[in-house]
């Protein structure tokens, strides 16, 4: 029998802050088209001399993303340097946290195929970014602009067991870094990427195997890509009886293979010690009380409320959780009607495709919500029949009128006058005895043909259900 394994995986999740300045000093956080080396300064260059003073914006939004974690915020925590020599890195070291963090022992809850599960998280830290080299014909060239950008590191326990969970929990901390405002943890932008732990143990053994770093991971595709990867290239090695060395690995994004890059470095070999420019910072709890009460709603409980309140389908509450603006949008919607479940399929089936085809998302539609629930009311109240409803959306996108003012255009409003339709379906029983007859013998599906005539002399604008029931109740008595 071939052995079975097991997938063992950690993240260690990099999240750019958003804070105005960088984490000690002055300089403008946002680089963003830039001209290289010109946002910069004595401080984040390294200069001997200079003196950082650290980001009270960062230290708050550390532990407002620590606290959104559900970690612990210890009463203290400290900045630390990380030795290393390479040419994007000035000072030389890294100002990071290494033995007392802003935040520790936190978890978050992790949803597949309707299944929970309670991810850990060991801990969060800051740290200052390094600046970025750039590979040209010439030469390499630096850019020194990201240098000193605050940085949260959050690293997880290795409770994840496979590349669907690893997916949902790197997604699920973007969303609540995005919901606590701090980080636009914008991929493509490069304002999140993932350090990937990753070993294999055979089923039932309690020991973890080596494990393996992949680093630099930064879009859920390559995410998702090596650990396939990492996975079959290990399994092979032990059904080999090879040995899995501890070692870093850099993934290349365009042939999807791991690299080996270097052997694992220990924590000895960063020379670690207390930053001595930097005071230790206490954090009491009122303040972090004060803090904590700052936290919006997140996802993952707007997703458990919409479904409790509201009976919506699972996979709609996840998605309209699962964006700040969108959420917003979908509680004002609520407010102005009953039917929840017409309302939620315009707004995540209809509205959003639309907003797709565009590249445009909730906050760029003309649609109000109000409107958007004025719409499935009338759906709701047979004023329009789904079919209408469909052709007045996109004049509602267009325009941004209200549905009303389009029905009343277009002359749309479904016939469900019972007199009026009445009158109809006795012309319809004169024009086809045939199908009448049927009707009256019994014969159901002969129906079809009188609604079809129905709907024909009213240009498609009778309810449907109301043509047949007048039918059945003029034929049967
Ligand atoms: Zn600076």
């Amino acid at each position: 029998m071939p052995t079975t394994y097991e997938t063992i995986i950690g993240l260690e999740i990099h999240v750019q802050m958003n804070t105005k300045t960088k984490l000690f000093c002055t300089c403008d956080n946002d680089s963003f088209n830039k001209e290289p080396n010109t946002n910069v300064c004595e401080v984040c260059m390294g200069f001997p001399g200079t003196l950082p003073v650290t980001n009270k914006e960062a230290i708050e939004k550390g532990i407002i993303s620590g606290l959104a974690l559900n970690c612990t915020i210890p009463s203290t925590c400290k900045f630390d340097r990380k030795h290393y020599f390479y040419p994007d890195l000035p000072k030389g070291f890294q100002i990071t946290q290494y033995d007392e963090p802003i935040a520790i022992n936190g978890h978050i809850e992790i949803t597949i195929d309707s299944k929970k599960k309670i991810i850990g998280i060991e801990r969060l830290h800051l740290e200052d970014d390094a600046g970025k080299l750039i590979h040209a014909n010439s030469g390499t060239l630096v850019d020194y602009n990201r240098s000193g950008t605050p940085l949260m590191e959050i690293v997880s326990k290795p409770d994840l067991r496979s590349k669907e969970e690893a997916s949902a929990y790197a997604r699920s901390v973007q969303q609540i870094m995005r919901f606590v405002g701090s980080s636009d943890a914008d991929m493509e932008k490069g304002m999140m990427r993932f350090d990937l732990n990753i070993s294999l143990r055979p089923v039932g053994s309690e020991k973890l195997g080596n494990k393996v770093e992949v680093k630099n991971l930064n879009s859920f595709r390559s995410l998702e890509k090596a650990i396939t990867f990492e996975i079959e290239r290990q399994t092979k090695m032990l059904e080999e009886n090879d040995t899995i060395k501890k070692e870093t690995r850099g993934w290349d994004a365009e042939k999807e293979i791991s690299e080996s890059q270097r052997s694992k470095e220990e924590a000895a070999d960063y020379r670690y010690f207390p930053e001595p420019d930097i005071p230790p910072i206490h954090i009491d709890s009122a303040w972090s009380e004060d803090l904590k009460n700052k936290i919006p709603e997140l996802p993952q409980a707007k997703q458990d409320r919409y479904r409790k309140v509201y009976a919506i389908d699972a996979d709609h509450a996840r998605i309209i959780s699962e964006e700040f603006d969108l959420a917003d949008f979908f509680e004002e919607m609520m407010d102005y009607t009953n039917a929840h479940f017409t309302a939620t399929n315009l707004l995540v089936t209809d509205l959003l495709g639309m907003l797709n085809k565009e590249h445009q998302s909730i906050t760029d539609t003309k649609i109000k919500p109000k409107q958007l629930a004025e719409l499935a009311n009338a759906i709701n109240d047979n004023v329009l029949s789904t079919k209408m409803a469909k052709e007045v959306l996109p004049v509602m996108f267009e325009t941004g009128k209200d549905p009303s003012t389009i029905i009343e255009e277009k002359g749309l409003k479904q016939v469900s006058d019972k007199h009026e339709l009445e009158q109809i379906c006795k012309k319809a029983i004169e024009a086809m005895p045939k199908a009448a007859e049927d009707i009256r013998n019994g014969n159901d599906k002969a129906i079809g043909a009188l609604v079809g005539f129905v709907m024909k002399e009213t240009k498609g604008q009778a309810n449907p259900g109301k043509v047949n029931q007048i039918l059945l109740s003029l034929l049967r008595h």
